[in-house]
């Protein structure tokens, strides 16, 4: 038996047939923060009952936000790890309803010893689900470029802080590339609730008007050519997807990658843990909280593309285009008294 926390959209019936529990869901206010989940937190399901609600509840997601039309060709993004195990298992419970058929997508970001066990899980599980599974290399779509060349090239040597950044920017790249060589017409990703929460706390706390403008929502609908891309666990805790991927008994890869300790999101999980202890619904109230942001298009900067930051790593400035600001985006700064004037940067390359 175990506890359910569930945050609905609209008024539904639980009943568990062993324990005999009705669980009333209840709608979100449209314009107000969501109600706290305590009313269904003391109450508790079966395993089964449990997996059902998950089920039902990402269905909801989907249909009500209109992710994913019936006809779609989806590609799951696949890391191996918890998350993504979950969503790929759930859609593929839910494809027959949903009328849509699925691919697994996985990016090779050149990790050693990392990605190559993680792929391993992606392998199995594409096996065990009968599913096409493609994978995509950094080191092929960018010119030789692997992760841990970026590490080596952005810190000297090691592990650098700004690992996650290019990492995050060449993965939406690399997974856009390898949804278009399947042929899908739209990509879905893993983002449970607390990642969305911790991405819209450190976006907050860096001051990046670029990715709160585009963070909230379920979903993008593919601006500029690209595919549209959602998030169906969006709304579902990571203590959801954990116990759904308990009792359905996923086999996922749960090793961090060696770069994360480095990385600033730490600090920001460490800040929402204890916000969470002080206020149970801290992380749902942030996510709808990026869902309601709006900022005036002149206070949108562009956010910088992949061909940007390997612009950056191909000139040996690889904080070029990571900055805030054009100026700030050049990691020797601007010369100092007495410094001979530097060449003119070339023009930035376009973002992809
Ligand atoms: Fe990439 Fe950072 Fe994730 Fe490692 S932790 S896979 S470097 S984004």
């Amino acid at each position: 038996m175990v506890p359910l926390f569930f945050q609905v959209l609209k008024p539904r019936l639980w009943t568990c047939p062993e324990s005999s529990i009705s669980l009333i869901h209840r709608p979100l206010p449209a314009k107000r923060a969501p109600p706290p989940p305590p009313a269904l937190g003391p109450r508790a399901v079966c395993g089964a009952c449990f997996c059902a609600a998950f089920e039902a509840e990402v269905l909801h997601t989907v249909v009500a936000g209109r992710l994913l039309p019936p006809g779609a060709v989806v590609a799951v993004g696949a890391s191996g790890g918890k998350d993504s195990t979950v969503l790929a298992h759930v859609l593929q419970v839910l494809a027959p309803r949903l009328g849509i058929s699925l691919r697994l997508v996985a990016v090779d970001e050149g990790i050693g010893g990392y990605r190559d066990a993680a792929l391993a899980a992606v392998r199995r599980q594409a096996a065990r689900w009968e599913l096409p599974l493609t994978v995509v290399a950094y080191a092929d779509l960018f010119g030789g470029w692997t992760m841990d060349a970026v590490a080596r090239s952005t810190a000297g040597s090691g592990r650098s802080r700004a690992c996650c950044t290019f990492c995050g920017v060449l993965r939406r790249r690399a997974l856009e590339e390898g949804a278009r060589l399947v042929g899908a017409t739209h990509i879905v990703t893993g983002h449970n609730a607390d990642d969305m929460a911790e991405t819209v706390l450190m976006n907050f706390l860096r001051g990046d008007a670029a990715r709160l403008a585009r963070g909230g929502g379920l979903g993008s609908p593919g601006e500029g050519g690209a595919l549209p891309r959602c998030r169906p666990l969006q709304l579902a805790s990571q203590k959801e997807v954990v116990l759904y991927a308990h009792f359905r008994r996923l086999d996922y890869f749960s090793e961090e990658c060696v770069y994360a300790p480095e990385a600033f999101r730490g600090h920001a999980r460490h800040l929402l843990k204890l916000l969470e202890a002080a206020r149970p619904s801290a992380v749902l109230d942030l996510v709808h909280s990026a869902e309601r942001l709006a900022l005036a298009p002149a206070a949108r900067p562009p956010a910088p593309g992949a061909c940007a930051l390997l612009d950056g790593l191909n000139r040996g400035r690889p904080r070029l285009a990571i900055g805030k600001g054009r100026r700030g985006l050049d990691e020797a700064g601007p010369p100092r008294d007495g410094e001979p004037e530097r060449a003119p940067a070339p023009e930035a390359v376009p973002a992809f």
